[in-house]
């Protein structure tokens, strides 16, 4: 009998230690997982590729394997095992990798295809939806909307994931209204990384709660979000208005940011036409693109003030009052607003059409140096006269959209990780340039003259969806929230086992 368990035993050790898998030779690390665990890490090349890979395009990064989770408990087995044992290898949460430097990547370990827990699912009384944390929010527009309900606060682009922006903080032209994505969250379901699966709410797990949003994916994976849902209007008035002087520009965004009414407007954005960049009228009816081209040619820099309205019911008079409201009060070059009608689903979203159009000219998967900065209100104009005209404007060329719009600090919930000025009213800058293989060292060494520029001239900006790979810029950018980053990573995971890929610590 005691021989029997002596065998049984020695089986059972042998089968748990037998791997499940063996990594191609492609890979730089194979990682050998127990039977038991009942994971399979995909290692084929393809995939492997993908995982290495990320929208910048300026980074490769090598996992070992790639898992495709069919639910919470399989990302739980896999990081107890890794934090139980020795430290073999990282994890990190991958969305749509639309990280521009190896942020959702990892080195030798494991990615997790978070696209594989996509779901949304509405509250009977619609004031909330539960989302898988791999939901793309254009999905879960689609899934809302068609029960009449809708998020209140979006991205520009909506093929990006739940957790991934969530991470981040998720900001575009509603932030000035609604807050940040970060901000329309009731509760989340996350595993840290050591392995528990925890519910976190402002009320239980606070300090997990609040840590995850915005933390750059340091504390835990979000399986599940439960975002904040309110009426979805059927349609958006959508209007450009062109600036050549930009503390009227400035004004007049600050302006529309700043009001508290039914006259108010739903999307305040705003970007930079540059002379020695690519000049997109398409906006503006046919007879009058060559105009706004020339515009940008006189005056150099042109600023376009982009803003929407709402709305259900075309017969109500409140439509016809904004449009005067906008056209009576804002000083925006004489003639040159246009205006368009479209479907709320069109409107949010609107860069699909320019991801197809780039896609179908190869000009979607180039390196993507972006730069996205807040800059406080207050020392906006030094910057648009230090960056804009005397860094950027004196390039030869530049490509891709510049951003420039305000949004309010009040709208944010300072015990989140995410980081922003320390100001009421800041703006978001984002220089999303494209560029070659051949030039992006160059467009990276703008970049840095800029955030060079800044620092000299004591401008203090925060930066977004930011890459640092010394320990000082880190704690410098988390400021007096790095001891609370800190801790919590203690707390969380203590092995480092997760989102390797931010290079934090
Ligand atoms: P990934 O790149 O896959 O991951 C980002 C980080 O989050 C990584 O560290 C990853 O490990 C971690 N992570 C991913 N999923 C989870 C999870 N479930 N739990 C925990 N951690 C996780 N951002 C804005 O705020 N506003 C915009 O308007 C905007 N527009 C964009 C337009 C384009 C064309 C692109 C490419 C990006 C844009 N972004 C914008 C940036 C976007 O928010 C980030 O790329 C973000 O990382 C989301 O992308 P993703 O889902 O691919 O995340």
């Amino acid at each position: 009998m005691a021989n029997l368990r002596l065998m049984i035993t020695l089986i059972t050790l042998l089968v748990y230690l037998l791997p499940s898998f063996a990594i191609s030779s492609e890979s730089t690390k194979v990682i050998i997982l127990p039977k038991p665990l009942n994971l399979t890490l995909l290692t084929d090349p393809s995939t492997i590729s993908t995982a290495s890979h990320d929208y910048g395009n300026i980074t490769t990064v090598i996992p070992a394997g790639v898992l495709c989770p069919p639910s919470s408990a399989e990302i739980s087995r896999l990081l107890r095992y890794a934090a139980n044992g020795e430290r073999m290898f990282q994890v990190a949460a991958r969305g749509q990798g639309h990280s521009l430097n190896g942020q959702a990547a990892v080195s030798g370990g494991v990615v997790i295809n978070m696209t594989c827990l996509a779901d949304v699912t509405v509250s009977e009384d619609k004031k909330y939806a539960d989302v898988a944390g791999g939901t793309l929010w254009v999905d879960v527009l689609r899934e809302t909307a068609e029960k009449g309900v809708s998020p209140v606060s979006w991205t520009d682009y909506l093929h990006i994931s739940v957790g991934g922006t969530l991470s981040n903080a998720g900001i575009g032209g509603q932030v000035f209204r609604n807050g940040p994505q970060i901000s329309n969250v009731l509760e989340l379901d996350v595993i840290t990384g050591k392995g528990e699966m925890l519910a976190c709410s402002p009320q239980l797990n606070p300090e997990l709660f609040y840590g995850v949003l915005g933390g750059l994916g340091q504390f835990g994976i979000i399986s599940r979000a439960r975002i904040v849902l309110n009426h979805a209007p059927k349609r958006a008035k959508w209007f450009k208005m062109l600036y050549s002087d930009f503390t009227a520009f400035t004004k007049d965004q600050e302006s529309l940011i700043s009001m508290d009414n039914d006259t108010e407007v739903d999307y305040v954005e705003g970007q930079l036409l540059m002379s020695n960049g690519i000049v997109d009228t398409s906006f503006f009816p046919p007879s009058d693109q060559s105009k706004v081209a020339d515009l940008v040619k006189n005056h150099s820099i042109i600023y376009v003030l982009e803003v929407a309205k709402y709305y259900d019911d075309p017969s109500l008079p409140i439509i016809g009052q904004v449009i005067e409201k906008l056209t009576k009060t804002l000083s925006y070059l004489p003639g040159f607003i246009s205006m368009h009608d479209v479907t709320y689903f069109d409107f949010l979203n609107r860069v699909q059409a320019e991801e197809d159009k780039l896609r179908s000219l190869g000009l979607w998967e180039v390196p993507h140096p972006w730069l996205n900065l807040y800059v406080p209100k207050s020392q906006i104009l030094d910057f648009h006269n230090g960056v804009v005209k005397d860094i950027l404007l004196k390039q030869n060329s530049t490509s891709g959209v510049a951003l420039f719009y305000p949004t309010n600090r009040n709208k944010w919930d300072n015990r989140m990780s995410a980081v922003i000025p320390d100001e009421d009213v800041f703006y978001v800058v984002g220089l999303l340039q494209s560029a070659s293989p051949q030039n992006v060292a160059e467009v990276e060494r703008v970049n840095e003259t800029i955030i060079r520029f800044c620092k000299d001239s004591g401008i203090k900006i925060k930066q977004y969806l930011m890459h640092f790979t010394r320990k000082e810029d880190w704690v410098e950018h988390f400021g007096s929230k790095w001891g609370d980053f800190f801790k919590r990573k203690d707390l969380f995971d203590p092995k480092k086992l997760l989102s390797p890929g931010q290079d934090i610590f």
